[in-house]
């Protein structure tokens, strides 16, 4: 029998992962992307003269130990030695430039003297509350709503829970979802003790997915077709915008929400966007101790020390990068004024310094948005065709809008596609 064609629209690393799994059982897959680039929502910038090494990416992504499909979606493309893994000890500094430091599972609570012992003790409480919880009962209310009803104070949600939270779901408590808040509690928190160690991508975000996978696939036999956009599905196959038809027995769909409703001729699920800014600086000494902190009371959230974490510290001064997440106010601040404000920041918490270089990235469509209700709103894999799939960090995969979710529903999708035959009908083994 001849292998199983399938085509996969959409090159972030929910179609990586699903073109990967794909090619592995030995079926043919052609992967349209309308970028030039593959990784999606993972890339590395343009390069601009002056951009000192390593070149800066569209953001810093961090996964957790508890992203296992992610390890190995990095290890299945050759670039897991590129993922730092730290034992979460975060220090946290607040506007009074004091440093109090957050470490894993419920003792690394204890030093945490940004809050009072009473508020530590109550944090503690209810963290071992919120690891009874099912998450998915919670998707109409807030995660401060959630929060407020089990009897956290709003100090303790501003200076402990969106210290984590607005990264993680990029969105503050009072916006998020408090389910995709009680997963990630459960699953990183509440998790094995590595189930909250930090892994930080070091090499370039763009060498390390896009192009790393590029190179698995193409040794494998897969076709990769790059500014190239799909403009029309069927059982049959997928339309191309240069007017090229690709036959297909099986088809995924891993784009963005609206694209994909779009291919399907369905309504764009009501799922917002939720934007991340970046900002790059080179300053001309070093300010900053810690390879990373969070920032209190501040629009800049995380920084971290791109320099000393890729091991390419400039000659002289600090590369720093500091992540802004869920902020549409800064989207509408001009580059010079963003770039002022985040220095200011870095300087009035750690010390003054001269700016050398910077650069700016503005992510509107970062993530989706998960507000209460976002659970509804998010697909499953199947489709009103037997033999076409949704993927995408979007649709229902429990886990927030994030690297691991992504690769976990491409690696699902194609498992499905999997289970048919080349003429596109469900096998015997997938319909029992
Ligand atoms: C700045 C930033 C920081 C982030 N930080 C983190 C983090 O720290 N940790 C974390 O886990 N996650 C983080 N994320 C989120 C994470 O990167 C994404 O959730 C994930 O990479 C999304 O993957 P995806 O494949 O589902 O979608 P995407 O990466 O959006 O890929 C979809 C692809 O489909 C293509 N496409 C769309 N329409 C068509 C069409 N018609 N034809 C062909 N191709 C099409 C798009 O060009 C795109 O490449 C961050 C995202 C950003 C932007």
């Amino acid at each position: 029998m001849r292998p199983l064609r399938t085509v996969i629209v959409g090159g972030g690393l929910a179609g990586l992962a699903a073109s990967l799994e794909l090619v592995d059982a030995g079926a043919g897959v052609t992967l349209v992307e309308s970028r030039p680039t593959l990784g999606g929502a993972v890339q590395t910038l343009p390069e601009r003269e002056g951009d000192p090494p390593p070149p800066p990416d569209n953001g810093q992504h961090v996964a957790l130990g508890a992203c296992s499909a992610y390890v190995a979606f990095v290890e299945r493309v050759g670039t897991s030695k590129s993922l730092a893994r730290m034992r979460l000890n975060l220090p946290v500094v607040d506007a009074d430039r004091r440093v109090s430091a957050i470490g894993p599972g419920a003792l690394g609570l204890l030093g945490y003297s940004h809050l009072s012992w009473r508020e530590r003790l109550r944090v503690a409480r209810v963290t071992q509350r919120l690891g009874r919880l099912e998450p998915t009962e919670h998707d109409q209310v807030s995660f401060a709503e959630l929060l407020a009803d089990l009897g956290q104070r709003p100090g303790e949600i501003d200076r402990f829970w969106d210290v984590f939270i607005r990264p993680a779901l990029n969105l503050p408590s009072c916006e998020a979802s408090a389910e995709l808040a009680i997963f990630t509690v459960k699953t990183a928190l509440l998790g094995s003790r590595a189930a909250s160690d930090l892994l930080l991508p070091i090499a370039p975000l763009g060498e390390m997915h896009g192009d790393a996978a590029a190179r698995e696939l193409r040794a494998a036999g897969a076709t990769l077709l790059t500014a190239a956009r799909a403009t029309a599905l069927s059982e049959e196959g997928v339309e191309l915008v240069d007017g090229t038809s690709l036959s297909a027995d099986a088809i995924i769909v891993a784009t963005p929400a609206a694209e994909c409703a779009e291919l399907l001729g369905e309504d764009v699920p009501a799922l917002e966007d939720s934007p991340i800014v970046s900002v790059h600086l080179w300053f001309d000494r070093s300010i900053m101790e810690p390879a990373l902190a969070a920032l209190l009371d501040s629009p800049a959230h995380w920084v971290f020390d791109r320099g000393r974490l890729t091991s390419q510290e400039p000659e002289r001064g600090q590369y720093l990068t500091v992540v802004s997440s869920g902020v549409p106010d800064l989207m509408d601040v001009r580059g010079k004024d963003i770039v002022q404000l985040i220095a200011d920041e870095l300087t009035s918490r750690f010390g003054p310094a001269e700016l050398l270089w910077s650069r700016v990235s503005r992510e509107p469509r970062a993530t989706f948005a998960g507000r209460p209700g976002s659970g509804a709103l998010r697909a499953g894999a199947q489709t009103r065709y037997p033999n076409v799939f949704r993927a995408g960090t979007w649709t229902a995969t429990g886990w927030p809008a994030t690297m691991e979710g992504a690769v976990r529903s491409g690696t699902r999708a194609a498992r499905l596609a999997l289970e048919l035959d080349t003429a596109g009908t469900p096998t015997g083994a997938a319909a029992s």
